[in-house]
């Protein structure tokens, strides 16, 4: 139901350190907007240095002495599926307010929503099966095996363009392997970072296993990131702020992970089928309102089906719904503040500059309160221009083309990203060719963005440094051990034996 121009607040917002929710130590708060109206939702406590150190020391703590990564695994396990039961108790309270925060339509972070209580029963399954060890066999003489110990006191930072399913997407196997967790979520989306430390609290974890600082990345993500105490850090967003947190986290030695911006191509091939291309290529780039990692932001089409394909997408993109985001039937929504929409219109203007064609269309007078930006093409684009080579972030998709195969691959990997790429095709060989050259870390087949949680997810190039996801994020989230063991009298020499 339209809930029209009304003015919606929310509860304060606290920090959430050692099980109890308190103020920041300070005082300050900042302030939150809805994205639809603009209008005040709410004032959060800025958590800065000294907070992220209070978190810090409840989550070392709890690491050292608590009993979370010594209790029986199917008690810690226990928890974890208790926090998913919950979190699916609440799935239409925290689909509202992530749409409410971030402008996002409800219809798709309801599905957001529940694949996070997967999550967490995701990696419970996958500790209980594929947390395994190796041993090794050393003739008659050793036995070697290895075992897996949580790495310790974990920093989550996470973006605002998915924000619960990307934060339980990191607290998540964080918590199963036995760490304890500092999370800093993103300062534009705070609302449903705080239901889940509501969910987490009545979910009973120990005290300090889990600690939510909301507050700005350069001051209180910095403060996390430089803390000698935290022993890694899970970074998703963009892949500036990536690098230079790979650079602030260098004193103190901290493994990272690294899930940064895309360009993501989607290739159409003249023998491809027409309408699942084209619904792929529509629902690619404008679900999430366009504020997508993978989104399909850079088209190819072939050549022979250019005329066709261009045609039916300008229909397609002129009729798709924008509107309140608490509407179930709106497709594209607001985006998520006033600072991201002045960002994304000026690349209109650049694309205008640079010569290309923008296909847009005017928002209607009750939505201008809002940060629309109408769904939009744009076409005449050279690969070399800026709106094919930077990530925009919203509902802004370039239009190219190419000739052949080898074109098609040239095109898509020149850039400095690699998070994702489809291939539409139906000769099954090129589909598995094309796919296996471009330089990405996730590619589809006559596929949309369809995940498999038990395979890895990340980006190669400047998209990322690592894989989480399935048993891959283990790597990350554990330390590997490999204990020695003697079975026989193995030779040791003897120095200094008279
Ligand atoms: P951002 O980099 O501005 O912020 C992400 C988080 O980092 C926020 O919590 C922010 O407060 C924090 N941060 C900022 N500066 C920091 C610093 N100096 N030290 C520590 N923390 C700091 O990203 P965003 O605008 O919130 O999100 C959009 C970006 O995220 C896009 O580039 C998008 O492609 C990317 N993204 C990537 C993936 C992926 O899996 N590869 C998924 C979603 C989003």
């Amino acid at each position: 139901m339209a809930k029209a121009l009304e003015h919606i607040t929310q509860p304060d917002i606290s920090l959430y350190i050692n099980g109890e929710f308190v103020g920041s130590e300070a005082g300050q708060t900042f302030e939150n907007y809805n994205p639809y109206t603009n209008e005040k939702i709410n004032a959060i406590a800025e958590g800065r240095k000294d907070d992220i150190n209070k978190a810090v020391a409840a989550a070392r703590e709890a690491f050292d002495h608590g009993p979370w990564r010594t209790m029986k695994l199917t008690e810690r396990m226990a928890y974890i599926y208790r926090i998913a039961d919950l979190i699916d108790e609440e799935v239409e309270k925290i689909a509202y307010l992530e749409s409410l925060d971030t402008g996002l339509p409800i219809k798709q972070t309801r599905a957001m929503v529940s694949r996070a209580s997967e999550n967490f029963r995701f990696y419970a399954r996958m500790v209980e099966s594929r947390l395994i060890g190796e041993a090794y066999q050393v003739d008659e003489h050793f036995i070697n095996y290895t075992i897996n110990v949580p790495a310790g006191v974990a920093g989550l930072i996470t973006p605002w363009n998915a924000p619960f399913m990307l934060e339980t997407w990191k607290v998540a196997p964080a918590l199963a392997t036995g760490n304890t967790v500092v999370l800093k979520p993103a300062e534009f989306s705070p609302l449903s970072a705080n239901l889940l430390a509501e969910v987490i609290d009545k979910a009973g974890l120990p005290k300090g296993v889990f600690n939510v600082v909301h507050g700005y990345g350069e001051t209180a993500g910095d403060a996390l990131v430089k803390h000698p105490d935290v022993q890694l850090i899970s970074f998703t967003g963009e892949t500036t702020t990536g690098s230079t947190i790979i650079k602030n986290s260098a004193d103190t030695l901290k493994a990272c992970s690294m899930e940064l911006g895309g360009k993501s191509p989607i290739l159409v091939f003249d023998d491809a089928d027409f309408d699942r291309a084209l619904d792929a290529t529509v629902w690619g780039i404008f679900s999430f309102n366009g504020e997508r990692c993978t989104a399909n932001s850079r088209l190819f089409i072939q050549e022979g089906m250019k005329d066709r394909f261009i045609a039916a997408l300008k229909e397609r993109v002129a009729n798709v719904r924008i509107g309140d985001p608490l509407d179930d039937t709106t497709e594209v929504g607001p985006l998520i503040h006033k600072e991201h929409y002045d960002k994304v219109v000026s690349y209109l203007q650049i694309a205008q500059d640079e010569g290309a064609e923008v296909l847009t269309r005017e928002i209607p007078e009750e939505f201008k309160k809002g940060n629309f930006v109408a769904p939009t093409m744009i076409v005449n684009v050279e690969n070399s221009m800026r709106i094919a080579q930077e990530e925009i972030f919203g509902p802004v998709l370039s239009v190219m083309t190419f000739r052949d195969e080898a074109e098609a691959i040239k095109l898509a990997n020149d850039i400095d990203y690699g998070l994702a790429g489809y291939v539409w095709t139906n000769d099954i060989k090129r589909g598995h060719r094309v796919a296996q050259q471009i330089e990405a870390g996730m590619l589809w087949v006559n596929a949309q963005n369809v995940r498999d949680l038990r395979t890895p997810f990340g980006g190669s190039k400047a998209s990322g440094i690592g894989r989480e996801g399935g048993h891959y994020g283990f790597e990350f989230y554990t330390e590997k051990k490999i204990i020695h063991v003697s079975i026989a009298d193995h030779p040791i020499q003897q120095f200094g034996k008279q």
